[in-house]
């Protein structure tokens, strides 16, 4: 066929370049609600309530108690590139929250019907504004914030026809919400769909224990037990080494506990759910000599480490990080699962399986 006659270059308006950007960032509503809740989380909030309609297509409302927006910024809330978070290279090198980007919100705007509604401490009444319209007005509302999102990929038919039945969208978006939970015991979560009560989480660690590294651990033990069940917590034994710059800790499921589906591992670094090569590797090879052929190791890392020594801008979704120093990370972990499975809780665990 001819090729087309060439057009000009000319710049996209604005609506199209969010939509774009959104492809990256929203891929189905578990998506956004992995976005809402990091924003709740960075907001300080300790109750995190979420609400869905249809698996999140028809509704995505999350509710926190956090410390809001007041109503002259929530106009730039919604603006691409817009954050509260980082103000400088040197505030991105050592970032401490989940966003910092400044996309999530215009992104899901422009795939969406979004209104959010905020009221931070001291603000006489909420405000609610419609993003769509534009429009701004009181409303009612305790402090906190609730970002509505409906309509999920409405202007954009392609996305929308991948989506998976409701069920499955539901599952994504609870399994979101775990991977959060499951780092964050200080804060409550609870998950509604279509009216009924899904799952609900609560707190099982106070602000008065803020500064116990053990409380800490024991609130995160439960919490685990309460997302993944007790049999997780009965059947893992705990991890905790610290190795130069590098902490882990966590929970490390025996050989009997695997599965053969890699659908238990959870690893953490700083707080951030992350899917890492490094980490995945380490851990497998901590289980090298006890598990044969496919079986699938469980478990629940956290790793803590200097922030200057982990990019956490490598992927839009920042699911992906990368290390300065791999080796150390990956010696880290190793040691640590190495030395939880040869610990005598494990010795004996293993010898009641035998
Ligand atoms: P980022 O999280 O990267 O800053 P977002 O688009 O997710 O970007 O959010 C933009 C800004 O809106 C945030 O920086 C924050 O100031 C504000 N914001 C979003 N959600 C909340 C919330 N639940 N509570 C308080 N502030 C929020
Ligand atoms: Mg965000």
């Amino acid at each position: 066929s001819e090729p087309s006659p060439r057009r000009s270059i000319r710049d996209l308006p604005d609506e199209l370049i969010s939509q774009i950007a959104a492809g990256e960032v929203v891929e189905r509503p578990a998506s956004a609600v992995r976005e809402l809740v990091d924003n709740a989380l960075d907001a300080g909030a300790t109750q995190i309530t979420l609400r869905l309609l249809a698996g999140g297509v028809r509704l995505i409302a999350v509710e926190d108690d956090g410390a809001g927006i007041p109503d002259s910024e929530l106009h730039l809330a919604l603006r691409r590139h817009a954050t509260s978070k980082i103000a400088s290279l040197h505030e991105l090198e050592s970032v401490a929250t989940m966003g910092f980007r400044g996309e999530a919100l215009a992104a899901i705007a422009s795939v969406s019907e979004m209104a959010v509604l905020s009221r931070p401490p001291g603000q006489a009444s909420a405000f609610l504004l419609d993003a769509r319209s534009g429009e701004l007005r009181p409303a009612a509302r305790s402090q906190g914030t609730t970002v509505e999102v409906k309509e999920l990929f409405f202007s954009t038919p392609a996305r929308r026809k991948f989506l998976k039945s409701d069920a499955t969208e539901l599952a994504h978006c609870v399994q979101a919400v775990r991977r959060h939970a499951l780092a964050r015991p200080d804060v409550g979560f609870a998950i509604w769909h279509e009216g009924q009560l899904v799952e609900q989480w609560r707190p099982t660690f106070g602000p008065a224990a803020a500064g116990d590294a053990e409380a800490w651990r024991t609130a995160l033990g439960r919490r685990l037990a309460d997302v993944l069940g007790e049999d997780f917590l009965q059947q893992s034994v705990p991890v905790h080494l610290r190795r130069g710059s590098v902490e882990v800790t966590g929970w490390a499921g025996l050989p009997d506990a695997a599965r053969s589906r890699a659908d238990q591992q959870y690893c953490y670094v700083n707080g951030r759910f992350v899917r890492d090569k490094v980490l995945a590797h380490a851990a497998r090879s901590a289980y090298e000599d006890v598990l044969h052929g496919n079986r699938q190791p469980v478990y629940a890392l956290y790793v803590r480490m200097d922030p200057q020594r982990v990019d956490v801008n490598v992927h839009p979704t920042k699911i992906e990080v990368r290390f300065r120093d791999s080796r150390e990370v990956h010696q880290a972990v190793r040691h640590a699962i190495d030395n939880a499975l040869a610990a005598p809780r494990a010795q004996q665990l293993l010898q009641q399986q035998a």
